[in-house]
């Protein structure tokens, strides 16, 4: 099966990106950060405390996480219920990074996403499918931007929304996630030895989606 990984940091566009590109192959898009997730979002309407890794651990074993495709679009499915609408919250973006340092979580959506990446042309993204789940993947992108440019384009989608927002603030809880991601000891954010940087702090999502397609399209 084919291949495209995409990682980088909160906010430099990877669903945005990864979605288009896997339209343009018409591969699958598996968005992995959605699965933590729903990893979190369980966590936290269970009551389980996040710091606490073996509590974390044990009460993964009763979330059943698995993704269907409706449209073009993944849907997340928590123990049969779609979440979708629930996890796009600050506070469970929190908690999915607190959640994903821990091995048994890791390896649980492991699991899942390598199986996906075996029975589908897939583009997926998230922060170590180059480096851990994909290793083979014949195309890899390591997606970034700066954390100001990362920060405001969080600050125009909320806001865009109707939503109030802190743009410094969310500037400081980004920089706090990609140091939070980049420093775990298990599966850290960090570019693969063979993946391609690109730089998105200045190209549209469709210069981006461009360069992407003719790096992969060569492999
Ligand atoms: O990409 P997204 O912001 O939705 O990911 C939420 C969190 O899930 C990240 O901050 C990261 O801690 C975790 N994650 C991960 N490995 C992945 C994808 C996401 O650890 N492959």
């Amino acid at each position: 099966m084919s291949q495209i990984a995409i990682d980088g940091p909160a906010g430099a566009g990877k669903s945005t990106i990864a979605r288009r590109v896997a339209a343009q192959m018409g591969y699958i898009y598996v968005d992995t950060g959605a699965m933590y997730r729903a990893m979190a979002l369980f966590m936290l309407r269970e009551g389980v405390e996040l710091s606490d890794e073996a509590a974390v651990a044990a009460a993964s074993e009763r979330a059943e996480i698995t993704i269907r495709h409706e449209g073009g679009e993944q849907v997340v499915v928590l123990n049969g219920e779609p979440v979708n609408g629930l996890i796009r919250t600050e506070e469970v973006s929190k908690a999915a990074s607190a959640v994903s340092v821990y091995p048994p979580v890791r390896a649980r959506l492991l699991t899942l996403q390598r199986r996906l990446g075996e029975e589908n042309d897939v583009v997926m993204d998230g922060r170590d499918i180059g480096t851990v789940v994909l290793p083979k993947a014949e195309c890899k992108i390591f997606l970034t931007a700066s954390a100001a440019v990362r920060a405001h384009r969080r600050y125009l989608e909320l806001t865009g929304r109707g939503e109030e927002a802190d743009e410094a603030q969310i500037l400081k809880d980004i920089e706090a996630r990609d140091a939070q991601d980049s420093t775990r000891a298990v599966a850290p954010l960090k570019q693969a030895e063979d993946a391609t940087l690109v730089d998105t702090s200045e190209l549209s999502i469709e210069e981006v989606t461009e360069t992407i397609l003719n790096i992969c399209r060569g492999r």
